[in-house]
């Protein structure tokens, strides 16, 4: 039987998503209020912030943006989140990651008021993820598992490989993965033959950021894939799965631009809108 691919529309998906939440912040009681910090003039790291405070402002968040220069001493910048944490008009801190190499992530990261950490990168919010009692699940995973329940397909013992293995995909993936009773297998730089565990996936999702990491002999027919990959290539963004030719295989597949990353934006904005529920005690009707 022939597989029609279907693309998983990540950019639709996420305006449906920033609609609702628009409706929502309307008729809330305070406006959700976040704050988002950046540090040096790394270009990639300015454009996600970009696009992370434009679609703050767009579903009616207030919003504090602070851009430092990169030589900017850890004692300021804990001192702003302390500030930040006891600011009654912000329920959302985000510090944008990396942060320059005199700063040490942990000491920041732990400094966040775990019930601002929209982000949920808070060793008390990973901890929480780990036990299964997720407060905030860091948006790009999920973002991905929101792709995931678009597809309908069942995870529960759906052999599953994670490609990447880092603090903000693919460890909290892993998390969510078993926690809907999936088979995860976690690969690697250091895994010895990628192909060997790709091969019987039913549900590939990559996150190293390597252009063309996963290639069409490495799947099997009828797999679903999630490229997470950014990369530049000759001016062009791409992801880490070699699109054309794995959608050939592929039943579900996302592409790059416009599939993992609008989801990512979407989901900080949920967090953030959660966040200010929990901070204000509002409990919001469905819509
Ligand atoms: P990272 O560098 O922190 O981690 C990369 C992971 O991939 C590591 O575990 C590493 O061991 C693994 N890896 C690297 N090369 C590999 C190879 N050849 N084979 C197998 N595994 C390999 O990166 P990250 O922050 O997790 O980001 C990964 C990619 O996802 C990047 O391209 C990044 O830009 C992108 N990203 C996208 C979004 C989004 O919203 N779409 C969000 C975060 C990250």
């Amino acid at each position: 039987m022939e597989t029609i691919t279907k693309i998983l529309n990540g950019s639709g998906i996420a305006q449906t998503i920033r609609a609702r939440l628009k409706t929502q912040i309307a008729r809330g009681p305070k406006k959700p209020g976040l704050a988002v910090i950046l540090v040096g003039q790394d270009p990639a790291s300015k454009i996600y912030v970009d696009f992370k405070t434009k679609a703050s402002r767009e579903v009616g968040m207030y919003l504090e943006t602070y851009h430092f220069e990169e030589n900017i001493k850890e004692k300021k910048l804990l001192k702003l989140i302390d500030k930040l944490n006891k600011n009654k008009k912000i329920h959302g801190i985000l510090v944008q990651l990396p942060l320059p190499s005199h700063i040490e992530d942990l000491s920041v990261l732990q400094r966040v008021d775990p019930r601002k950490d929209v982000d949920g990168f808070h060793p008390e919010n990973v901890g929480l993820l780990a036990m299964g009692y997720p407060r905030f699940i860091s948006a790009t995973p999920k973002g991905i598992m929101h792709l995931l329940d678009h597809t309908n397909i069942d995870l529960v013992g759906k052999e599953v490989v994670v490609i990447g293995a880092s603090n903000i995909v693919g460890k909290p993936l892993v998390q969510l993965l078993l926690d809907e009773e999936a088979t995860v297998t976690v690969c690697h730089e250091k895994t010895q033959n990628l192909k060997v565990h790709t091969e019987h996936a039913d549900i590939i999702i990559v996150a190293a950021g390597v252009p063309k990491l996963l290639t069409a002999d490495m799947v099997k027919k009828g797999v679903v894939v999630i490229d997470v990959g950014i990369n530049k290539v000759d001016g062009a963004v791409v992801g880490d799965v070699d699109f054309e030719k794995v959608k050939e295989r592929a039943s579900y597949i996302t592409p790059v631009p416009g599939g993992v990353g609008p989801m990512t934006v979407a989901m900080l904005l949920e967090n953030t809108w959660e966040a200010m529920c929990a901070i204000e005690g509002y409990r919001p009707s469905v819509i």
